[in-house]
């Protein structure tokens, strides 16, 4: 079996960033990309709020610079998926592609979390032409036009009220007759003019054309069944933290989301650190990924050299 230093599992922001530091510092990481190099970021379009590129860079150039910048540093990137973690004693161990391969000495999670979806053919057909789960990253692009975001919890009264500064309209549709949000995110939902509330309201399916998302079919629960006009259509019914592999020894939280000491990357396991989206259920941004995995290489640099 090979033995490393540091494995980093996760090929995203807070992946990369984790290898540029540790290749920095002179730990030879080993980083495993997993099943989507790039991470959330490529299921958008244009990033624009990732300082440095005054026009905006997309979203697979960006993931690309971060990716190649950790290999000029000397990191082993690979492609390939961590199937199985044994973080029971040191070294950890771990199987890759569902072959023992590896024993690392320390590890940086950073798998990332997945946008839940509705599962609908066209909403899978219109993703990154209207369909969107992050409105912080694709609001912009539907300034002073109508939008409507699906769910009834606290991401979703966020990303409606954040549209609501951008756009002319945004519907919510709610699948039942209140929300799941805090009273707060309520309020200022209901404080917002340009909000409107289909309570009660199932999506059918997602409308379109060669240009992408022209508006939503939607069942109310009495049955009545009716079409509203929207460019942009913005799921916001959860997350999923990709951490099951590692919820044996690591502590999570009741979303599975892994716990980490305060604003360091320590879990409850020495030696085993978590970054970006897997233990962050508030910004999900790439930005604050990356800075989390600067942080973990930091406090993984200190572990090793002990
Ligand atoms: P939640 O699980 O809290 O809410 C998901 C929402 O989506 C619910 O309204 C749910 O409906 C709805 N939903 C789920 N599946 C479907 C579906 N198939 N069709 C239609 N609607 C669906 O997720 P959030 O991302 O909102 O929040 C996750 C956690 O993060 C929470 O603990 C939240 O409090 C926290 N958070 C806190 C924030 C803050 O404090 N500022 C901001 C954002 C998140 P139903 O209610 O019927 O199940």
């Amino acid at each position: 079996m090979e033995k490393v230093r540091l494995l980093i599992i996760g090929g995203g922001p807070a992946g990369y960033t984790a290898a540029i530091y540790a290749s920095r510092a002179g730990l030879s990481p080993v980083l495993y990309e997993g099943p989507e190099p790039g991470g959330q970021l490529t299921t958008t379009t244009v990033v624009e709020n990732y300082p440095g590129f005054a026009k905006g860079i997309d979203s697979i150039s960006l993931t690309g610079a971060m990716h190649d910048q950790a290999a000029a540093m000397g990191a082993d990137l690979r492609r390939g998926i961590v199937t199985r973690a044994d973080l029971s004693g040191k070294p950890f161990r771990f199987e890759i592609d569902g072959t023992p391969a590896v024993e690392a000495d320390a590890v940086i999670i950073a798998t990332g979390a997945i946008a839940k979806y509705l599962g609908l053919p066209s909403e899978h057909k219109y993703r990154g032409m209207g369909v969107s789960a992050c409105a912080t990253c694709d609001g912009f692009f539907y300034r002073k036009k109508d939008v409507a975001v699906v769910g009834g919890g606290d991401t979703a009264c966020e990303e409606a009220t954040y549209l609501a500064g951008l756009c002319r309209k945004v519907y919510m549709i709610v699948r039942r007759d209140v929300f799941r949000a805090s009273e707060a995110m309520q309020k200022r939902v209901f404080n917002t003019s340009n909000i409107e509330i289909l309570w009660n309201c199932n999506t059918q399916e997602v409308l379109g054309d060669a240009g992408g998302v022209t508006g939503v079919r939607l069942q109310r629960k009495d049955g009545e069944v009716f079409d509203i006009a929207v460019d942009g259509f913005f799921l916001a019914i959860g997350h999923h933290p990709n951490s099951d592999l590692f919820k044996e020894w690591v502590e999570t939280d009741g979303n599975g989301y892994i716990r980490t000491d305060g604003v360091s990357s320590h879990t409850n396991v020495e030696g085993v650190f978590a970054a970006g989206d897997v233990q962050d259920p508030h910004y999900r941004q790439a930005i604050t990924a990356a800075a989390s995995g600067c942080r973990a290489a930091l406090d993984a640099e200190k572990y090793l050299k002990k």
